[in-house]
């Protein structure tokens, strides 16, 4: 369930890189805006040698459309995983719809099978569904067929469903490889990640949840991007899991941000 940020504590701009480097991945990637290292892939920058070609050269899967977020320090936007699931997620319309906001709903096929008409209602309020896998494994870790099922079976499940190509994923976790990315690639899918997160997969309540939003708002802000931030209407592990915090902080952070300027967007906004 837990939601690493193995890509937040050494994130860096391909922007950012020294020398050649930087270019040629760059121009592999006309439409993506921010790019995340890891803190083992920063590392092999700074040190050179075999690590940083691997994990740096334009043939790399790792960095293969990787899509976080845009250049736009007033642009935002909220991304919920993990649903779609009873409760949580039509509270959550209810709230983007009094804003008149749109937002981004990775989904988990599994749940769409079971719960496919919350799928459709959130299509058809005119949010951004995308690919949250079938069951949500750690993707690291599985076989290359067994990535290519997870894929494909919670793409099925929601073309069938809302009849709609389907264009972004985001894989369990966060977690890549190189498999997992020509995988995505293979089905037209662009891997998309996150810069903020609620930390909502804690019980925290909403009062911290927003915090920890709104402080990451702030630093990607300081950073001059867009903010991409992680949150969930659902649970992997189960049906009907309490996300009341999140329905409650979403609410309070569009009061918030809405008054202030910021602009909400779903991520296909960003390439
Ligand atoms: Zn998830």
């Amino acid at each position: 369930m837990l939601h690493l940020p193995q890509d937040l504590p050494g994130t860096r701009r391909i922007s950012g890189l020294p020398g050649p480097l930087a270019k040629p991945i760059l121009s592999k990637m006309p439409h993506t805006t921010g790019i995340a290292l890891t803190a083992a892939a920063a590392s092999a920058v700074a040190l050179g040698g075999t690590l940083a070609y691997a994990a740096l050269h334009p043939e790399s899967q790792l960095f293969g459309r990787t899509l976080i977020a845009g250049s736009d320090p007033a642009e935002i936007a909220l991304t919920y995983d993990d649903g779609p699931n009873n409760g949580a997620t039509l509270q959550l319309l209810d709230v983007l719809a009094r804003h008149n906001v749109r937002s981004t709903f990775f989904m988990i096929g599994r749940f769409i099978r079971q719960r496919p008409e919350i799928a459709r209602a959130v299509h058809a309020a005119g949010h951004l569904v995308g690919n949250h896998t079938m069951t949500h494994p750690w993707l690291a870790w599985q076989s290359n067929r067994v990535i290519r099922d997870e894929l494909r079976g919670c793409n099925q499940a929601l073309e069938d469903t809302l009849g709609a190509p389907v264009l972004y994923v985001r894989p369990p976790h966060g977690a890549r490889r190189p498999a997992v990315m020509r995988a995505a690639r293979e089905l037209g899918l662009t891997t998309v990640q996150w810069n903020v997160m609620g930390n909502d997969w804690a019980p925290i309540g909403p009062d911290r949840v927003l915090q920890k939003i709104q402080r990451g708002i702030e630093a990607t802000r300081e950073r001059g991007r867009g903010a991409n931030i992680l949150l969930h209407d659902g649970y992997d592990q189960r049906m009907g899991a309490d996300r009341s915090a999140t329905v409650q902080a979403t609410d309070r952070l569009l009061t918030e941000q809405l008054a202030s300027g910021s602009r909400f967007v779903t991520v296909d906004a960003w390439g």
